[in-house]
């Protein structure tokens, strides 16, 4: 709990997360990927939902909005139109305030043209969608590497210790493709040891935080020399080594 506020994740098979943000009886989802499984958690709970906040407009991460809506008259609320039962769009920086928490939109083009990552600034936490997940991104469906850059680039300027909650459990994977790439760096053979105990007790690896990410989700880290040496890319641009990461983790 933070500042009031907990986060419950639910894991919708296979590996898709959606959060509950609760305070009091008072409920936001953030990606709503299965409806009759989320609707059936908040009545257990006792539960109001607010808001349905959507990081992006894969079916995947909206397929649960229009039931929930239908069952709650919750509002939805997107960056992106195609969004699935959308009735507010906000722009970037946009703040919007439901159950007592402000939340901000973060544009964040790459994985889709106009996803989301939402940020809560008080409790700091960022729930990142497909952008960015626990050691990895999300791949390039609509968005340049230059976009998914910046957007990436974004979210590691957050606060150090901001937790970061992403769309898909696909962190084990992410970390092994990781080492292929820094297979000297002690924090991600840290990492992969800790995240592989949590999976093995039946609990996530989400959250994450900012600092965790930079120093072990290579997409964050096309500056270092050992990743640039290892692509034998030492003098070549950040964003091109980027594109060269995201081009290997495609084919890994
Ligand atoms: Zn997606
Ligand atoms: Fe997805």
């Amino acid at each position: 709990m933070v500042n009031g506020i907990s986060v419950d994740t639910i894991l919708i098979p296979s590996d898709n997360y959606s959060y509950v943000l609760r305070r009091g009886d008072c409920a936001i989802v953030i990606d709503a990927c299965n409806g009759t499984l989320l609707f059936e958690y908040l009545q257990r709970q006792n539960l109001k939902l607010q808001a349905i906040l959507s990081t992006h407009h894969h079916s995947d991460h909206t397929s649960g909005n229009l039931k929930l809506k239908k069952m709650t008259g919750c509002e939805i609320v997107a960056t992106d139109k195609r969004v699935r039962g959308a009735d507010r769009i906000v722009a970037d920086s946009d703040s919007i305030k439901f159950c007592d928490s402000h939340i901000t939109a973060l544009l964040l083009p790459g994985h889709t043209k106009h996803g989301a990552g939402w940020y809560l600034p008080d409790e700091g936490m960022v729930f990142t969608g497909d952008t960015m997940f626990g050691a990895g991104c999300g791949r390039l469906f609509e968005g340049s590497p230059d976009q998914m850059y910046n957007s990436l680039q974004r979210l590691a300027s957050l606060p150090d210790d901001t937790l970061v909650y992403f769309g898909h459990e696909y962190t084990i994977d992410n970390l092994g493709f990781a080492l292929s790439l820094e297979p000297d760096n002690e924090a991600l053979q840290d990492r992969f040891k800790a995240e592989t105990c949590k999976l093995s007790e039946g609990t996530y690896t989400t959250p994450s935080t900012v600092n965790i990410e930079k120093t072990t989700n290579p997409f964050l880290r096309c500056r270092e020399k050992t990743i640039r040496a290892q692509l034998g890319m030492i003098d070549r641009s950040p964003v091109a080594v980027f594109a060269e990461v995201r081009k290997r983790k495609d084919r890994f």
